[in-house]
């Protein structure tokens, strides 16, 4: 069946779903950094980000986070409920690393004496400048409730992502998520959006610190697909067919 797109992004594509209010997320195998500037292809990566968004959409379900998340219907693709996205990227960090090692001279890997939230103004053209609560609730983006919803949302993924992934020798670094707006007749509700995988999320090996996560692409550690195996593994979701079916959809003749 062919589906109309709806989006389509740098790792992901969105079509129309089966019913109303419903899209199909596909992940891609492609890979970008530095606000697309380096591209590059991780193979099996969009196999593996589904299965571990999966995954973490539905823990995050069941201790009373709400999520767009319905179901995964193949090896690339999940049905999602279709969302109004707030522009803006939470980003929760425990550790130090990245963007605020480099604006704030901190050394990477220096724990943060509280965790620390952060909003991102979605805006490739202005490559997702950081913005203050002043510049959402003034622009329109969000208002102080929305605001407040998604912070409590935020600290509370942190808390329980960072629990889960120490059970499987991981340290939950830092973290980006999205928010989208659903109506259920008349009465708003945010839920957690887009996907939440290491393409989103730093995670280090808690006792070597090996970084399992999309730095190793950004940085070129080299060993960027068994990274993403080894978390799936971790997780207890990587697929039983294994590397075979990492490769994606292929022609049959
Ligand atoms: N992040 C993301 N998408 C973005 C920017 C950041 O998923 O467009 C994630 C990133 O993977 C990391 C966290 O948010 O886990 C914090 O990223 P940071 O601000 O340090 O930016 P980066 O160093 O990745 O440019």
């Amino acid at each position: 069946m062919r589906r109309r797109q709806i989006y389509e992004g740098k790792a992901k594509v969105l079509f129309e779903g089966p019913e109303p209010g419903t899209l199909v997320q596909y992940f891609k195998d492609d890979a970008t950094a530095f606000n697309a500037q380096k591209k590059g292809v991780i193979t099996g990566k969009g196999v593996l980000n589904n299965r571990i968004s999966e995954y973490l959409m539905t823990r995050l379900e069941s201790i009373g986070v709400p999520t767009h998340f319905v179901r995964r219907l193949n090896m690339r693709e999940q049905l999602i409920r279709e969302v109004e996205i707030i522009p803006l990227e939470v980003v929760v960090r425990n550790i130090a690393a990245g963007s605020l090692s480099k604006r704030l001279g901190i050394e990477e890997g220096a724990p943060l004496p509280r965790s620390i939230v952060e909003y991102y103004y979605k805006n490739d053209e202005l490559g997702d400048p950081m913005v203050s609560e002043e510049h959402i609730t003034s622009f329109g983006w969000a208002n102080t409730q929305d605001i407040d919803e998604m912070l409590q949302y935020a600290l509370r993924v942190n808390d329980f992502l960072t629990g889960l992934f120490l059970g499987v020798g991981l340290k939950l670094v830092d973290f980006k998520l999205e928010f989208g707006r659903l109506w259920d007749d008349e009465e708003m509700r945010i839920v957690l959006a887009d996907e939440i995988s290491p393409d989103s999320c730093r995670l280090w090996d808690v006792t070597t610190n090996e970084k399992l996560d999309k730095d190793r692409f950004r940085r070129d550690l080299g060993g960027v697909e068994e990274a993403y195996q080894e978390v799936a593994r971790r997780l207890g979701v990587l697929p039983e067919a294994g590397p075979v079916d990492l490769q994606g959809p292929r022609l049959i003749q």
